[in-house]
C-alpha cells in the first residue's frame, strides 16, 4: 500500500523468508466467531497482560483485527474452513476458540508467502542480505539508515522521510529458543542507540512446549496441540498440570512453563511429554502437518508416541516504546511488530495476538505516514518510571563475551525462574562484557553487541522489578505488588537519576 504513494526500500539481513513470521504455527487471533466479540477478546488480553496493558492500545488491536483478516484474505491467504465457515481453534488463556489458521499449522508461512508475492510483484525496492547498522538522525528526527558494507568500516547511507523498523525478536539471547538465528534484537538496539525509549524489556515469554531431542534445535510444538486436547505427562506417565493450575494445560504460558520446570526438577528429567494420541491419526496429520512431518523425520510418530517437550525462549514482549501510530519518541522513526512495545501485551502476551499486532499497527503506521489518519491522544493509565542503564564497567576476569556464553548466562540467570542473586551476578558480568567489547566486526560481532546491550537492559529491569508479574518471575518476590504496577522505561540520554 505504501509503495503506491512513494518509493519504498525494503531491507532484510537474510533472505526475505528468514524471519519469525514464517515460523508461526498456531495462528492469528481475531474475534470473528459466533458469540465472540472484540470486548471478550479485550478482556482475555487484559487478563493475560497482568495489569500492564495499555487499554486503548488493546482496544485498537481487538477492534481493528477483523478488518486486517479481511485484508489478508484479499491478499490471497486461504484460512482453513470447516463446512464453509472459518475454522477457529482454542489457545491458552483465550476464553473461546478465536484463532484462525492456514495450512493447518503453517499459518505464518502462508501469510509470509502471500505478502512476499506482493512485494516481489510491486515497485518496492528489495535489498536482501543487507544489514542495517545504524539509524541516521538529526534534530531528534530519523533521516535514514546505514547499511553495513562488506569490509569493516564500509557502509551505504540512504535518506528517507520515514524509517520503519520491523526487525523482530531477540530469542538468540537464550540457550534454547524457538527463534531463528536472525532474531538478535537489532532494531531495539539500533533504536536505543539512536535515543529511542525501550520499555517492558524484562518480560520475555518462554513457550512451554518445544520439541526436546538432544542435539536438535528446539522446534515449536504449537499451543494449538493443547488447544485440541493434548495433555502433558511427566516421565512417570502422570498428568501433572491439573495440580498446578485450574485451567490445566491451557493455563497462561508462563504458568505452564514454570509448572513444567517444577515437574522436571521434581522427577529429575530434562523434558516432559505431550500426548496427543487420543486424536484420530488422519486428523493429526491434517491439522498439524508441519509438526507431524518434522517429528516423523526425527523419529517420533506423534499419532502413536509421546512428544518430548521442554520450555524455550519464544517472544520478546517489550521493545521500543511507540504510540498508537507506531512512532517512537524520535520523530519519523517507527517500529512495528515484535521489536515494538505498543502496550498491547502488558506483562504477558496472549497467544496469537502478536501476528495481529504486526498487522494492525503496521497498517496504522502506513495510514499515519500517508496522512490518512491523524494522531490520537495517548491515555495509558499505567505509570512509567524512566531509568538509565549504568555505564559499562570493566570487570576483572570476565573477558570478552561469546554468543554461547551469553546464551547460557541468560538462560540460567535471567530465564524462566529468576533470583536477585542470579540477576546481580549477570548484571556484573554483562557490564564487564560490554566494556570489553571493541567496535564490532562483521555481522556476528554486530549482532553479539546488540544482544549484550539488550541483555543488560533486560537484566537491569528484571533486577529492579521487585515482584513477580506475567512473564517475569522472581523467586525472592513471588507475588505481584501494586507498587510495581508500572512500566520500566530506558532512555539513553536521560538526564535524571535511576528509577525512583
Ligand atoms: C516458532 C514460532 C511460532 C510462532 N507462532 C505464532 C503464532 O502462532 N501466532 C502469533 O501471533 N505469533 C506467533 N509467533 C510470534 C510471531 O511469529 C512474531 O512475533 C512475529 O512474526 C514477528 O514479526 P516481525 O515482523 O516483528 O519480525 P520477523 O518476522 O522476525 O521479521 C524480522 C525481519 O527483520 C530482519 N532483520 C533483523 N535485524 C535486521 C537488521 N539489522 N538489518 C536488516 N534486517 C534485519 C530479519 O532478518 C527478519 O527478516 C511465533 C514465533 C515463533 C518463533
Amino acid at each position: 500500500m505504501a509503495s503506491r504513494h512513494g518509493s519504498v526500500l525494503l531491507v532484510t539481513k537474510g533472505k526475505l523468508s528468514d524471519c519469525n513470521s514464517r515460523l508461526a504455527q498456531g495462528g492469528i487471533a481475531a474475534a470473528v466467531g459466533l458469540g465472540d466479540s472484540p470486548e471478550i477478546h479485550m478482556r482475555d488480553t487484559l487478563k493475560a497482560g497482568a495489569g500492564l496493558c495499555d487499554e486503548d492500545a488493546v482496544r485498537i488491536l481487538v477492534e481493528e483485527a477483523p478488518a486486517r483478516i479481511a485484508d489478508l484474505v484479499q491478499m490471497g491467504v486461504d484460512f482453513d474452513t470447516v463446512d464453509g465457515q472459518i475454522a477457529l481453534t482454542l489457545e491458552a488463556a483465550h476464553s473461546m476458540p478465536r484463532i484462525l489458521h492456514a495450512g493447518g499449522d503453517a499459518t505464518g508461512a502462508r501469510i509470509e508467502e502471500a505478502l512476499s508475492r506482493l512485494v516481489l510483484t510491486s515497485d518496492i525496492h528489495l535489498e536482501e542480505n543487507a544489514l542495517v547498522g545504524e539509524i541516521i538522525t538529526g534534530n531528534g528526527t530519523a533521516e535514514g539508515i546505514k547499511i553495513a558494507g562488506k569490509k569493516p568500516g564500509e557502509s551505504r547511507s540512504f535518506n528517507a522521510r520515514f524509517v520503519i523498523l520491523a526487525t523482530g525478536g531477540a530469542g538468540q539471547l537464550y540457550r534454547l529458543t524457538t527463534n531463528p538465528s536472525v532474531a538478535t534484537g537489532d532494531g531495539v538496539a539500533l533504536a536505543y542507540k539512536a535515543g529511542a525509549q525501550v520499555t517492558d524489556i524484562e518480560f520475555f515469554q518462554f513457550h512451554p512446549t518445544a520439541l526436546c531431542i538432544p542435539g536438535l534445535a528446539p522446534f515449536l510444538i504449537s499451543e494449538a496441540v493443547r488447544g485440541e486436547g493434548g495433555v502433558l505427562l511427566n516421565n512417570r506417565d502422570e498428568r501433572f498440570m491439573p495440580s498446578y493450575a485450574r485451567e490445566a494445560e491451557l493455563a497462561p504460558r508462563d504458568v505452564v512453563a514454570r509448572s513444567i520446570v517444577a515437574e522436571m526438577t521434581k522427577t529429575g528429567s530434562d523434558s516432559v511429554f505431550l500426548d496427543i494420541r487420543h486424536m484420530p491419526h488422519q486428523r493429526i496429520a491434517a491439522r498439524f502437518p508441519q509438526i507431524y512431518r518434522f517429528c516423523l523425520d526425527n523419529g517420533i510418530d506423534i499419532t502413536k508416541e509421546l512428544i518430548p517437550v521442554a520450555p524455550a525462549a519464544h517472544y520478546m514482549i517489550g521493545g521500543v516504546k511507540v504510540d498508537y501510530h507506531g512512532e517512537t519518541n524520535i520523530k519519523n522513526l517507527f517500529v512495528a511488530g515484535e521489536a515494538s512495545a505498543t502496550g498491547v501485551h502488558g506483562a504477558n502476551r496472549l497467544a496469537s495476538n502478536s501476528l495481529m499486532e504486526v498487522l494492525v499497527y503496521s497498517r496504522r503506521i502506513v495510514d499515519y505516514t500517508l496522512g490518512i489518519r491523524g494522531k490520537e491522544e495517548e491515555t495509558s493509565q499505567v505509570k512509567a518510571e524512566t531509568m538509565r542503564l549504568p555505564a559499562a564497567e570493566p570487570e576483572a576476569g570476565t573477558g570478552k563475551p561469546t554468543l554461547e556464553g551469553l546464551q547460557n548466562l541468560m538462560w540460567y540467570k535471567a530465564g524462566i525462574l529468576r533470583s536477585e542473586t542470579g540477576l546481580a551476578e549477570a548484571r556484573t558480568i554483562l557490564s564487564g562484557w560490554q566494556a570489553a567489547m571493541m567496535a564490532p566486526e562483521g555481522q556476528g560481532g554486530f549482532e553479539l553487541g546488540n544482544l549484550v546491550l539488550i541483555a543488560r537492559l533486560l537484566v537491569e529491569a528484571a533486577f529492579t522489578r521487585k515482584e513477580s508479574r506475567g512473564a517475569h518471575y522472581l523467586e525472592d518476590h513471588p507475588h505481584q505488588s501494586e507498587e510495581w504496577r508500572k512500566h520500566i522505561v530506558f532512555e539513553k540520554e536521560q538526564t535524571g537519576g535511576n528509577c525512583s
